[in-house]
C-alpha cells in the first residue's frame, strides 16, 4: 500500500480469472461484483447429461514457469499432466500439429512445394522489415507452408486477410529452425513447441476449478450483480449499481468487457476514446458441444481445420483432458466455430450451426451421428481479441485514458489482448504490483 492511503476501498468488476486474481493479489479492502452465480467467467465449466464442458475448450500452459506453478499450486491434487496429441486436417488427413513439424505425411508434391519454398525463400530478404503478419509469416516458412496451412488457417480464426493483422501476433509464433524443417521433410520425427508438449488440467470440475480454488481465498464474491451503470461522485468516489444495491469505492478495477463498460458508463467519457474503443476488433465465438457413446480409441486433444468450406475451425476432446469430463463409455468433442460480428454466420441458428458441425466431422470420419448423445450450441459474444492494423493505436489510447480516471482495466477483454489464464494472472500480478506500491510475490 502507498503511504497516506490506507482504508482505500476497490471494485473489482467481473469475478473471473482477473477479477479473482486481483482480489488475491490486492493489499487493499475490495470487493468483487459478478453477475453470473459463478466464478470463472469464460474460464468456467458446465455440466450436461453426466458430461462436464469449458465454455470454450481451456487447458493450462504457459512460457512463464512461476506463473505456471502457481496455477498448478492452486489446485492441491487436483490436477494431471496431460502430452498433447493435436492433429491437423489437411486434404482428407490427420497430419501432427504444428504443420511444419509432420511434412513427410503430405502428399509428396505438397511436401516438395513446402520444403523447397523453406529453403529457397526470396521473402526471407524482401521482408527483413516485416510490416503485416503475412509478410512475417512469409519471411519465416516460405510461400509453400503459408498458402497450405498458415494463411488459410489464420484467416478463419481472424476473419480478416492475413496482410491486415498486426505484426504482434507474430511473438507468439516460434520460427522453425531450419534442421527441423529438413528433419520433418524426410520423417524424423520431431515434437513442435516444446512449453505446449504438455499441458495440465484439473483432475474434477472442468478448467472453473482453477476459479474455484482461488474464490476459497478471496473475499466472498457478490453473485448475480449486473452491473448496469458506473457514476462518479461529487467527493471523486465511484459508485456502480445493478439498479438494486449501490456499491461506493475509491478506485474500480475493471475486467468486464471494455465495449460493456462504456455501454454502462454515466460519466463523461472523450469522443476520442470512444471511438477507440468501437475501433477494437473482437470475434465471437459458436461452441458446439457433443457427447459421444463409445470409446475414444485415439485420444487426440484438438483438431485444426484450415478448411475454407467447414466453418468449424478446431475441436477438442475434453474427456481426453480428463476421463472425468465424461461418463464411462462415452468421450465428447467440442467445436469452435469464429466469426464476425454482424457476419450472415453469426445470424445462423442453433440447428444449422449443430447440423454443418456434425455434418463436416462425419465427412472427416470424426463422428459418428448415430453416437451422438448429447448436443449443445452455446454463443460467446466475445472470444479472440483481433490485431488488426489499428489495434495498437486503438488500446494504446484506451489504456492511457482509463486508469487516469481511476479505473484500472485488467483482463483479456478489458486491457484487451489476446492472452489465456496465464497472461491474466501475469497482468493482475504486475497491476496489483503497482496499485500496492510492492511487487507481488506468487
Ligand atoms: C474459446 C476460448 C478458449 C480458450 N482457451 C484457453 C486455454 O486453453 N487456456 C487458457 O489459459 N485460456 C484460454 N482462454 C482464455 C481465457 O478464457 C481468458 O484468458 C480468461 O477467461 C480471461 O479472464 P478475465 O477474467 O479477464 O475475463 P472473463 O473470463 O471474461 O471474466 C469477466 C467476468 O466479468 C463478468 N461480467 C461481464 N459483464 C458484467 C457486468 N455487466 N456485471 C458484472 N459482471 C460482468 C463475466 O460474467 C465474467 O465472469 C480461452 C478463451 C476462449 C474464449
Amino acid at each position: 500500500m502507498r503511504k497516506g492511503e490506507k482504508n482505500r476501498r476497490l471494485g473489482i468488476l467481473g469475478g473471473g480469472p482477473s477479477g479473482l486474481s486481483m482480489g488475491l493479489f490486492l493489499k487493499d479492502d475490495y470487493e468483487i461484483v459478478e453477475r453470473s452465480d459463478h466464478v470463472g467467467g469464460h474460464a468456467s465449466s458446465f455440466s450436461a447429461g453426466g458430461y462436464t464442458f469449458d465454455h470454450g475448450p481451456h487447458i493450462m500452459f504457459s512460457k512463464n514457469q512461476p506463473v505456471l506453478d502457481f496455477m498448478i499450486r492452486s489446485l492441491g491434487d487436483n490436477v494431471m499432466r496431460c502430452r498433447r496429441n493435436n492433429k491437423i486436417s489437411f486434404k482428407g488427413k490427420l497430419i501432427r500439429y504444428p504443420f511444419e513439424n509432420d511434412l513427410s505425411a503430405l502428399d509428396l508434391e505438397d511436401n516438395f512445394r513446402c520444403t523447397w519454398d523453406y529453403f529457397n525463400n526470396p521473402y526471407k530478404e524482401k521482408y527483413r522489415k516485416p510490416r503485416n503478419l503475412e509478410q512475417w509469416l512469409l519471411a519465416a516458412f516460405g510461400k509453400g507452408i503459408c498458402e497450405a496451412y498458415l494463411f488459410p488457417y489464420n484467416r478463419k480464426v481472424w476473419n480478416l486477410p492475413v496482410d491486415r493483422l498486426s505484426m504482434l501476433w507474430a511473438d507468439r509464433i516460434p520460427r522453425p529452425p531450419a534442421e527441423i524443417i529438413l528433419r520433418s521433410a524426410i520423417g524424423c520425427k520431431t515434437e513442435g513447441y516444446l512449453h505446449q508438449l504438455y499441458y495440465h488440467y484439473p483432475r474434477r470440475g472442468g478448467y472453473q476449478a482453477i476459479s474455484e480454488a482461488f474464490a476459497q481465498k478471496t473475499r466472498p464474491v457478490h453473485f448475480r450483480y449486473e452491473i448496469k451503470s458506473v457514476r462518479r461522485l461529487p467527493g471523486g468516489q465511484w459508485e456502480i449499481s445493478d439498479g438494486k444495491a449501490p456499491m461506493r469505492f475509491d478506485e474500480l478495477v475493471s475486467t468486464i468487457p471494455l465495449p460493456e463498460l462504456v455501454k454502462v458508463a454515466r460519466f463523461p467519457i472523450p469522443d476520442r476514446v470512444r471511438q477507440a474503443v468501437r475501433g477494437l476488433l473482437v470475434n465471437p465465438m459458436y461452441i458446439v458441444s457433443l457427447g459421444i457413446r463409445g470409446d475414444d480409441a485415439e485420444k487426440m486433444t484438438a483438431v485444426y481445420f484450415p478448411e475454407e468450406e467447414f466453418l468449424v475451425n478446431r475441436i477438442s476432446y475434453p474427456a481426453t483432458f480428463s476421463a472425468d469430463n465424461a461418463p464411462p463409455g462415452h468421450y465428447s468433442i467440442q467445436a469452435e466455430i469464429t466469426c464476425r460480428a454482424r457476419s450472415a454466420v453469426w445470424r445462423m441458428s442453433d440447428q444449422e450451426v449443430l447440423a454443418h458441425v456434425i455434418a463436416g466431422l462425419e465427412k472427416r470420419n470424426l463422428v459418428r451421428r448415430e453416437a451422438v448423445v448429447l448436443t449443445d450450441v452455446r454463443r460467446s459474444p466475445y472470444s479472440y481479441v483481433v490485431y488488426d492494423e489499428h489495434y495498437e493505436k486503438n488500446v494504446g489510447i484506451v489504456r492511457n485514458w482509463f486508469p487516469r480516471q481511476g479505473i484500472h482495466l485488467v483482463g483479456r477483454f478489458s486491457y484487451f489482448e489476446y492472452i489465456n489464464v496465464d497472461g491474466v494472472i501475469e497482468r493482475a500480478r504486475d497491476i496489483a504490483g503497482r496499485i500496492n506500491g510492492s511487487p507481488v510475490q506468487l
